[in-house]
């Protein structure tokens, strides 16, 4: 049996969460759920947004999944997502985005893999008040932190078989942070001579990716640019009900789906759990319940195709609780 530590979330988190169990239950995985609670219902029940035992309980099981959580904007306490993926140092944020059957967008073809840092950048949270007028943000890059999401993303692209990496940057105008950056990934994009390498400044990157976005195969880049180009990238396969994410460290792994807690659809029942699904059949991959992932992947796909049960996002009028229950049909069969 797999202890796997389980983070609802809020908004749309509890209703796609609860399907995604669902289905894994379906698919006949053994795993006793380690429930725990963050963000605003944390904070109300227990002072605390991300509690010790929440932290303690991802300690111990090295996997959670996990559903979106809300972050305030403007006050409010620290984003739990950023403050999760620095505590446990998961310092890679890899997000596959795939066209998919049955799901019509303007573009066929699309298959690249996201490696976004995770850890620094603009999200390292150093905000200086100077005085009312002026505040400065602290883009923090480092020589450790650009190596080894370069090595991950390479390496990746070497035990999966892709051709090339696209390094993705704004070097030209923060010339020594993100300068650092290009160094490392250029450093080890010469170490792996069997894979094909170029750059893109970002704002280019942001054109070819919306006019030939099949020609991408994987990419590394910054925090903060991977979190705007992987809602970009959804957009072309169909948004963000369909890609999932997984944020992988030396000791453990969070999954969990790109989205946000999408709270203007919260409670209606219409969230696509898609997202999160896909992201547990990468978790199911890294704890070897290969069989069952495989077999809800297939789910996956054979629903897509038929379309008769689609949430709204992708054109259909099913309910997140009705999709959940023809997933588990599918996988039973
Ligand atoms: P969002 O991703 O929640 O929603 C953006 C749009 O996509 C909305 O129109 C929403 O309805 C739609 N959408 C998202 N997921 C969907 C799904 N599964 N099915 C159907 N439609 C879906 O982004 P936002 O509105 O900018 O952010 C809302 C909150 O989520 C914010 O507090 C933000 O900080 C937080 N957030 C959390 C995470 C996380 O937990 N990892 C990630 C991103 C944003």
């Amino acid at each position: 049996m797999h202890k796997i530590t389980l983070i609802f979330g809020d908004g749309i988190g509890p209703e796609i969460t609860e399907a995604v169990k669902a289905v894994i239950a379906a698919a006949g995985v053994d795993i006793l759920w380690d429930v725990q609670e963050v963000g605003q219902k944390a904070l109300k029940a227990y002072g605390n947004p991300l509690p010790d035992a929440a932290i303690e309980s991802i300690k111990a099981n090295k996997i959670a999944l996990k559903g979106p959580v809300t972050t305030q904007i403007g006050n409010g306490f620290k984003s739990i997502n950023v403050t999760l993926r620095q505590t446990f140092d998961l310092y890679a944020n890899i997000r596959p985005v795939k066209s998919l059957p049955g799901v019509k967008t303007p573009f066929t073809g699309i298959d690249m893999v996201i490696f976004r840092e995770n850890t620094e950048d603009l999200y390292a949270g150093i905000e200086n008040v100077i005085n009312e007028d002026r505040v400065e943000a602290i883009k923090l890059i480092t020589r450790k932190a650009s190596h080894r999401i370069a090595e991950k993303a390479f390496e990746y692209a070497r035990q999966n078989n892709r051709k090339k990496v696209t390094a993705i940057h704004k070097a030209n105008i923060m010339k020594k942070a993100d300068g650092l950056f290009l160094e490392e990934v250029r450093k080890t994009a010469d170490k792996y001579s069997d894979i094909a390498y170029d750059e893109l400044i970002v704002d280019n990157a942001c054109m070819k990716l919306v006019q030939q976005p099949q020609k991408f195969d994987v990419i590394v880049t910054e925090n903060l640019y991977g979190d705007i180009i992987s809602d970009l990238c959804a957009g072309l396969v169909g948004g963000l009900g369909v890609v999932p994410g997984m944020n992988v460290g030396e000791d453990c792994m969070i999954f969990e789906a790109v989205h946000g807690s999408a709270p203007d659809i919260a409670g209606k029942n219409i969230a696509n759990p898609l997202a999160l699904l896909m992201s547990a059949v990468e978790m199911l991959k890294a704890i070897g319940e290969t069989e069952a992932a495989d077999s809800i992947q297939s789910a996956i796909y054979k629903l897509l195709e038929e379309g008769k049960c689609l949430t709204p996002d992708l054109g259909g009028s099913a309910t997140t609780s009705e999709v959940a229950q023809e997933l588990c049909r599918l996988v039973a069969n």
